[in-house]
Parts: structure tokens; sequence; C-alpha cells
């Protein structure tokens, strides 16, 4: 199984060094060439605005989309999220979110970098909570059909599944803690 990550900008290094922990051996993402390559994909946080544009710059976006309806496994952590979000709320105009799992969010609902936090979330079926850390996080304004969440925050979800697609508004790379990597390569 060939798990990529997309590195067109944002907070791909971490998530490469929980995966290579975990024995995945992660490869980079940036053409279509490479993303044909991959069983499953990850989506790291960064900047969905600068994503979006990498995305359609580098001819990604519609083989992206592709894979994405042939139910490709990705994980889509905080930008990530919002770019697998069916609808996204102060967007720049052309904004892609591609609709992998059917929730509307708000990008920088939380408040601003200075704003950033830690906390614990409670993950089912999970004993131990898992540290949150939320960086400009979106957040969930609303969850359709055929959306699963898997975790919330204040009554909000933090933590979303569709199908093979999973969304976090945190950061699950810089929690120190390998649990929801290990469950998106072993179990989604
Ligand atoms: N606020 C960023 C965005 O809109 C996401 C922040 C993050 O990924 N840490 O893309």
């Amino acid at each position: 199984m060939k798990v990529g990550v997309l590195a067109l900008q944002g907070a791909f290094g971490r998530h490469e060094q929980v995966l290579s922990a975990l024995g995945a051996a992660p490869v980079e993402v940036r053409t279509p060439a490479e993303l044909a390559e991959v069983d499953r994909l990850v989506i790291p946080g960064g900047e969905s605005t600068a994503i979006s544009k990498l995305l359609d710059a580098n001819g990604l976006a519609q083989p992206l989309a592709d894979r994405l309806a042939d139910g490709m496994p990705v994980l889509g952590t905080c930008a990530g999220m919002i770019l697998l979000a069916a609808g996204v709320v102060d967007g720049y105009p052309g904004q892609r979110c591609f609709g992998a799992v059917n929730v509307a969010v708000r990008r920088n609902g939380y408040g601003r970098q200075s704003d950033s936090f830690h906390t614990d979330l409670a993950i089912m079926p999970w004993e131990e909570p898992f540290p949150g850390v939320f960086i400009r996080a979106p957040v969930v304004e609303s969850v359709g059909d055929g959306a699963e969440v898997l975790a919330e925050l204040d009554g909000r979800p933090v933590l979303c599944r569709q199908g093979s697609a999973v969304v976090s508004a945190f950061h699950p790379e810089l929690a120190g803690d390998d649990r929801l990597h290990r469950w998106f390569l072993d179990e989604v």
C-alpha cells in the first residue's frame, strides 16, 4: 500500500514523519503522475487558498476529484478538511472544495493564529483522550447526509468521516500521538 502526502504547501513534512515512524514509507505528491501512483492520500494543514491554487496550477484538481470519486482513502487535516468539505465560508471566489465529506466549514472559525489552542478530545472508541491541536482551524457549521461525526468539541464536530474520507479540524501530526494516523492506515 503506497501512501501519498500532498506536498504543495503546508505541514506535509510532519505527516511524513508520523507515517514513516509507522513504517508506511510515504511519498510526496505534487503531480498527476505521482497521485496516480498512490493508494491513499493525506492532505495536510497549511493554507487552503494556497493549496487550492497550487492544485489548479499543477493540473491536480481534476485528477484528485476523480480519485476521490473512486473512493481513494483520504485524510484531510485543517486546510485539508476545508479542501475536502462540501462547502466553505470565507474562502476566496473559486476556492476548491471537493465534497468528499458532506460538511460545510468556516475558515478560521476558531479565530486567528494567536487564538490557537490545545485541548483533549474524546474520540470514539478510544479510551484515552487525543491531544487536539487547533491552529486557525475551520469550524464545521453543518453536517449533511452521509457524514458521520467521530469527535466534537463544545458541541461542534471536529472529526468527521464519510466512507473512506476522514477530515479533522485539528492537527493530528502535531499531537505526539500516532493513533489517528494508525487508524487511517489500518482501518479506513
Ligand atoms: N486557516 C487555514 C486555511 O484556511 C487553515 C489553517 C491550518 O491548516 N492550520 O486554510
